[in-house]
């Protein structure tokens, strides 16, 4: 067991990647706080949770990461449940479509503030609560690299939290606490509901998202969540402002996919 004796905070706890990393925290020996702001997809994911280890060693706080006040609180509260936490997983995020020409500030602003901001105040509000030598790690993407058309606001989210990232790890380097960026490509999650919400706009968009992974394929939430425990776990003591990316060789080898083969 890899996570014995700790606790940790998921944001976005709720569904994909956060879920299969609380899972995976579970079944490795921590206590497991996870927010969210549906509470029927948090009472699913503790119900879940719950059934791997029979414990009840997992809590679920409905919060929204952009409210401030309500993270401090959220964050407060399962430490005051589990004592300290010992691992923050900034993971919650969302899409968001932001062509020039056909974007609404709304949008833009929600983005940045989700993924953003709501990432910062996170590890702001857990800070009291770490213990030295804990470790914290965001939710990058390959989006910060790829430059695809119609992404500026989540693009620029998630290259910002790589910038911060490289401050938080200098500034919590004193307290021996590591900051990473695990950066997911392409994962198979409830993310992409929304711009293929049918089985045939589905299978289509992993056609075409597929082609250009160099592993031809989409990740997996557990793929993300096995790199999220590494950094997390002592075997990642010494990796501090790094960027992980998970993505089947999409940022490291942009020609190597299936669509630009003889
Ligand atoms: P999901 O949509 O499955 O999960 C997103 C999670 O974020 C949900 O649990 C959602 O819960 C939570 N969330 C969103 N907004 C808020 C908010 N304001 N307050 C609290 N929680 C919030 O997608 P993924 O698991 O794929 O996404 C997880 C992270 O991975 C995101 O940061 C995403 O940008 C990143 N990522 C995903 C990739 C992919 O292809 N799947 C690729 C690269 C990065 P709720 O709706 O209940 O609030």
């Amino acid at each position: 067991m890899r996570l014995k004796n700790k606790t940790a905070l998921i944001t976005g706890g709720n569904s994909g990647i956060g879920l299969a990393t609380a899972k995976l925290f579970v079944a490795e020996g921590a206590k497991v706080a996870i927010t969210g702001r549906n509470r029927a997809t948090l009472d699913a994911a503790l119900a879940e949770l719950g059934r791997i280890d029979g414990e009840g060693r997992a809590i679920a706080l409905q919060v929204d990461a952009t409210d401030v006040a309500a993270t401090e609180q959220a964050v407060a509260e399962a430490a005051r449940l589990f004592g300290k936490l010992d691992i923050v997983f900034a993971n919650a995020g969302i899409p968001g479509s932001t062509p020039v020409g056909a974007s609404k500030l709304e949008i833009f602003e929600q983005v940045l503030r989700t993924n953003i901001t709501g990432a910062f105040f996170t590890v702001q509000a857990a800070a009291p609560h770490l213990n030295d030598g804990g470790a914290i790690i965001l939710t990058g993407s390959v989006m910060s690299e790829m430059g695809s058309p119609g992404s500026s606001a989540y693009a620029a989210s998630k290259a910002g939290l790589r910038g911060m990232s490289r401050v938080l790890a200098a500034e919590f380097a004193p307290r021996g606490i590591r900051i990473n960026v695990v950066s997911p490509g392409a994962t198979r999650t409830p993310i992409w509901d929304s711009s293929a919400p049918t089985p045939d706009a589905k299978a289509q968009l992993d056609r075409r998202l597929s082609s250009i992974i160099p592993l031809g394929r989409l990740g997996e939430a557990e793929e993300i969540a096995k790199t999220v425990l590494f950094l997390a776990s002592d075997e990642a003591a010494y990796i501090n402002g790094a960027e992980l990316f998970v993505d089947g060789g999409t940022n490291g080898a942009p020609f190597g996919g299936p669509v630009f083969r003889g």
